[in-house]
């Protein structure tokens, strides 16, 4: 099946947009592609991106300024209180799950549902698959410092290595068994501990999926739940395909990463919200908070492909995530860092687009001998995946032989 080409002739990937398209306001492009449902992901999917409206306001744009003035803070509260008196218990037991690493959100998130609104909450983690040594620190912290429980839940390492090996030479996307995970532990430990509240921190609708999702206070079950019957999908293929190419894993060793039934959940009346439709977001001060409250430190040195310090350091195989975004969308970390940090105030357009032309390429160089070991890959056969994921839309070779985007959002592109 032959690929769709744009007006230049280059081959378009991924279902994306042909023609490349920022946002006037932030930083982002019209190829980055909305949240997809992990246990279905095939090959060859199509996505589903940002929109751009007329003017070019990206839907993540468009929802900050409703959040700015649009929405009434102080009767979100109200209904938060509402909402957590239906939830609370008084007989000792837990009354929330909250799913997370110890990072800047979860750490807030659990922190001021318990100090602030006086639940019980019980902390879940899926365990990241290469602990750093500032993001193990975090995590512990949570629990000493923040006066928090919590189940750190690891699943078997060989399968979760195979699985992202898989998930990076099918889909180049190394997070994918991570993100499954991530997703289906806190309703299913709410499942199994008779909690009926699970609480997640932001809604990742505000950096772009449907607009509509922000307008509603809980995740859709198709993110964390199985609707139909049919076979979960890992890294790329089947349960069922895995199985036949290794017969020394049996369907017992996916246990962890197959999703409960949407059916199953309703029965035990399971749901699952985010805190920021009930307080208004803002990444920066639940750093804060969680510095002056769970014991969270940044990291010494800025995460390489971006200049931030504090989000997302916890996974040695995270920077892989964000430079696979850059492979396949043309989206860096820095212009994801970016962005956000406009529509929040702390920084200027001007500022974001300095700051992703100067980090959303550099390759994260720190922890790659880490990944390479962990797939149990070479140097040379990652670096021919990396190149086959590039779109033609996207990518191009200069005169020297060197992989440049074609567009980047301060013209600097091999073809703007
Ligand atoms: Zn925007």
């Amino acid at each position: 099946m032959s690929l769709p080409t744009n007006k230049n002739g280059h081959e378009v990937r991924y279902g994306l947009p042909g023609e490349v398209r920022f946002c006037s306001r932030c930083v982002i492009s019209n190829q980055r592609p909305n949240s997809t449902v992990e246990f279905k992901n095939s090959p060859g999917d199509s996505k589903a991106a940002i929109q751009l409206d007329d003017d070019l306001v990206c839907s993540a744009c468009a929802y900050h300024a409703t959040k700015e003035v649009g929405i009434d803070w102080e009767a979100r509260e109200e209904l938060l209180w509402k909402m957590l008196e239906r939830y609370r218990r008084t007989d000792g037991g837990y009354d929330v799950i909250i799913p997370g690493s110890g990072g800047k959100d979860s750490a807030y998130t659990a922190h001021i549902l318990k100090y602030k609104y006086k639940m019980n909450p019980l902390t879940v983690t899926w365990a990241p698959h290469l602990y750093t040594d500032i993001g193990w620190r975090n995590f512990t912290n949570w629990m000493h410092v923040g006066g928090l429980d919590n189940m750190l839940y690891t699943p078997n390492g060989r399968l979760h290595r195979l699985l992202t090996k898989m998930a990076v030479f099918n889909l180049m996307h190394p997070f994918q068994p991570f993100i499954i995970g991530q997703r289906i532990i806190g309703p299913a430990m709410a499942a199994r501990f008779g909690v009926k509240l699970v609480m997640y921190g932001e809604n990742q609708a505000e950096y772009g999926n449907s607009v509509d999702e922000n307008n509603i206070p809980t995740m859709d079950y198709k993110f964390f739940a199985r609707q139909d019957d049919a076979e979960p999908i890992l890294g790329g293929e089947p349960i069922s395909k895995i199985l036949s190419a290794h017969p020394d894993l049996s369907l017992g060793d996916f246990a962890p990463y197959i999703p409960m039934s949407e059916a199953s959940l309703r029965e035990k009346n399971v749901d699952v919200h985010y805190l920021g439709y009930y307080l208004k977001w803002d990444p920066q001060e639940c750093f804060y908070y969680a510095a002056e409250h769970t014991g969270f430190e940044p990291n010494t040195e800025r995460t390489e492909g971006s200049y931030s310090k504090y989000s997302s350091i916890d996974d040695k195989v995270d920077p892989f995530h964000y430079y696979t975004t850059l492979l396949k969308f043309g989206i860096g970390r820095a212009t994801y860092d970016a962005a956000q940090e406009v529509r929040n105030g702390k920084i200027t357009r001007e500022e974001a687009v300095a700051l992703a032309e100067r980090f959303d390429t550099e390759f994260p160089e720190r922890f790659y001998p880490d990944f390479l070991e962990y797939l149990g890959t070479t140097d040379d056969e990652l670096r021919a995946a990396f190149d086959d994921f590039r779109s033609p839309h996207l990518w191009g070779k200069d005169a020297s032989g060197e992989w440049r985007l074609r567009h980047t959002v301060g013209g600097t592109g091999l073809d703007d």
